[in-house]
């Protein structure tokens, strides 16, 4: 599932494909990924505007038009940008596209269709009412905020993770990552973490994020005692000589190491 490097990575590839390129109109393939705009509304959007800039926010990306409005893209499980040409170019489960003057087309693809698009006048507004915490990376948060974000909150420290309400953009890959580098297992109840644990997850929240970012979100150029190479029961763990497990945690399979990471009592 696409989250917050993943997002990043698409909106860069967005900038260096779509932007300036007058639109012609939009093409919907599946209407079930449109959320509060229908195929007509979106056509006249967009119909002879530009996308001038992109932007993201958790796993959300923003593309821009001169007009002041944004295109907004949620990848769901199994979506991604597509900028071709020919029509055999075009990958087989495009949901929607924009078509461009040059000949060139943008396709959201998305095999399972669970993404969505939308479209607004007003990100804030956007984001509020997606009740998105903080984006941790393009907030560029600190550890004071970071701790304020989590004061009171209960639960497995997995699922306080994955809560798009306190950190925007941290799924199930990454919260099994940046609590796997942090030693911590991930069944262990949010409020039994002591100080030094929050400073190791934040420091490695941000690590890890960031490093992901600048691998353009390659898993092939991530280092190899990442977990997301790992991830499968019985594994052996690339820190230790333990060995991986599997746990349902929030309706998600998590996956951690039986040895090193340990749950906080
Ligand atoms: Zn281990």
């Amino acid at each position: 599932m696409p989250e917050l490097p993943e997002v990043e990575s698409f909106r860069l590839y967005m900038d260096s494909t779509s932007l300036n390129k007058t639109i012609t109109g939009v093409e919907v393939q599946s209407s079930s990924v449109l959320a509060g705009v229908t195929k007509n509304a979106l056509q006249k959007k967009l119909k002879g505007k530009k996308f001038l800039s992109t932007s993201g926010y958790g796993k959300y990306l923003f593309a821009e038009t001169n007009n002041n409005e944004f295109l907004v893209m949620h990848f769901g499980m199994t979506g991604f940008l597509n900028y071709y040409k020919k029509r055999d170019e075009g990958g087989k489960y495009i949901r929607m596209q924009v078509n461009f003057k040059n000949g060139y087309h943008l396709a959201f693809d998305d095999r399972r269709k669970l993404g969505h698009i939308y479209f607004t006048d007003d990100l804030k507004k956007f984001i509020k009412k997606k009740r998105l915490g903080v984006d941790p990376v393009r907030e560029n948060i600190g550890y004071s905020d970071f701790k304020k974000y989590l004061t009171g909150r209960r639960g497995t420290v997995k699922s306080v993770f994955m809560n798009q309400e306190i950190f925007a953009g941290i799924g199930n890959i990454y919260s099994d990552e940046i609590l796997f580098h942090s030693k911590i297992n991930p069944n262990t109840s949010f409020e039994k973490l002591k100080e030094k644990d929050l400073k190791t997850l934040f420091r490695k929240m941000k690590d890890i994020l960031r490093l992901a970012i600048d691998k353009d979100a390659e898993w092939g150029e991530l280092p190899e005692n990442f977990l997301l190479h790992y991830r499968k029961p019985g594994k052996d763990c690339p820190l230790c000589s333990g060995t991986i497990e599997r746990s349902t945690i929030g309706g998600r399979s998590s996956y951690y190491c039986n040895k090193h990471q340990r749950l906080v009592k």
